[in-house]
């Protein structure tokens, strides 16, 4: 199995090079350092384990996406779906031998993006990682107590798996204007996660809840976006999205450098107009307001640093339709 090993992998990004290349990092929370460090200490020297020698068998693929499922959402995940693995799913020069992908993700309070950017929502986006480390903990080791090897793909740190493409191929939702995933009925303010695993299951699809038609004519996102990097129209050079659209594309070099100083940005998240406003009257007991104050810093200059040979085209470019 050809499934992370160390010697045969490329080396992962070199944020901290990049970091240097926009001026250092500036973002100190303490909060976010907490989740952090918990997810590089506790949680991710044990995202490798044990596999049962005995195989629980599950009879039909449906019965063990249903097993898969409900144990996901025991485990924590607000949103869980399978899919096959396909090549487009897992980065560029990076090797994943099993057969299925789980995409799981996990809400963001609405509360805490009340200020954006700001060191709440910057704590929120570092304490939901963490969640989605225990969430593929938690399922990972059912899975392989059920016999079967599985991989875990966390979003913090070295991973395999891309989880935007699985989420939309595991019918977690669209792709927004944004670049992020947007449920219909839970909006954007998600985290993603993967799992891969070889365990026949059956699958979901994408869906088609036209989300992605009504970015055609919506730009409240784009609008708020300080460094402008969210694109005005589709790009034809950017792949297609699975109803056979052209795909918007994110200017990260636009993106990233402002996203690094200004506490993890992600503005166009709570504006989104997919954010469902009867959250804010009474969120959890706390009370909100309907609408973020957004603070538009000034934007830096357009930095890309990433070398030719560390960028991830869309493989689905080109995908017959
Ligand atoms: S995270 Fe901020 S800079 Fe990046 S696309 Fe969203 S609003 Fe724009
Ligand atoms: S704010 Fe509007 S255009 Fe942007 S992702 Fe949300 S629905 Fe789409």
């Amino acid at each position: 199995m050809a499934v992370n090993d160390p010697q045969s992998r490329p080396p992962p990004f070199d944020w901290e090079s990049w970091y240097e290349g926009i001026g250092g990092r500036s973002i100190r929370v303490p909060e976010v350092e907490h989740w952090f460090r918990k997810i590089f200490e506790e949680q991710m020297p044990n995202f490798a384990g044990p596999v049962a020698a005995k195989r629980r068998e599950f009879g039909d693929p449906a019965a063990a996406a249903r097993a898969v499922k409900a144990s996901a959402r025991a485990a924590g995940a607000d949103l869980v779906g399978t899919c096959r693995l396909a090549p487009e799913h897992v980065y560029r020069g990076r090797e994943v031998s099993h057969t299925h992908a789980i995409a799981l993700a996990v809400r963001m309070r609405w509360r805490a993006f009340q200020t954006v950017p700001s060191p709440e929502s910057a704590a929120e986006q570092a304490r939901v990682y963490y969640e989605l480390g225990r969430v593929c903990l938690g399922l990972a080791g059912e899975i392989r107590g059920w016999g079967y090897d599985c991989e875990i793909g966390h979003p913090v740190g070295d991973s395999n798996l891309l989880h935007l493409p699985i989420a939309i191929e595991a019918g977690l939702g669209e792709l927004g204007r944004h670049g992020s995933l947007i449920h219909p009925e839970l909006g954007p303010l998600l985290r993603l996660a993967s799992l891969a695993v070889s365990l026949p299951m059956a699958c979901d699809g994408p869906i088609d809840a036209g989300i992605g038609a009504f970015c055609d004519s919506c730009m409240a996102c784009r609008k708020f976006c300080p460094p402008k990097a969210i694109p005005d129209d589709r790009d034809p050079g950017a792949g297609k999205d699975p109803q056979g659209n052209d795909r918007y594309r994110i200017d990260t070099g636009r993106c990233f450098p402002y996203f690094a100083r200004n506490y993890y940005c992600a503005i166009c998240l709570p504006v989104c107009v997919y954010n469902h406003k009867e959250w804010a009257r009474d969120f959890e007991g706390h009370k909100t307001k309907l609408f973020p104050e957004v603070v538009m810093n000034e934007p830096p200059p357009v930095f890309d640093g990433i070398p030719e040979t560390e960028r991830h085209a869309y493989p689905k470019l080109g995908r017959p339709q």
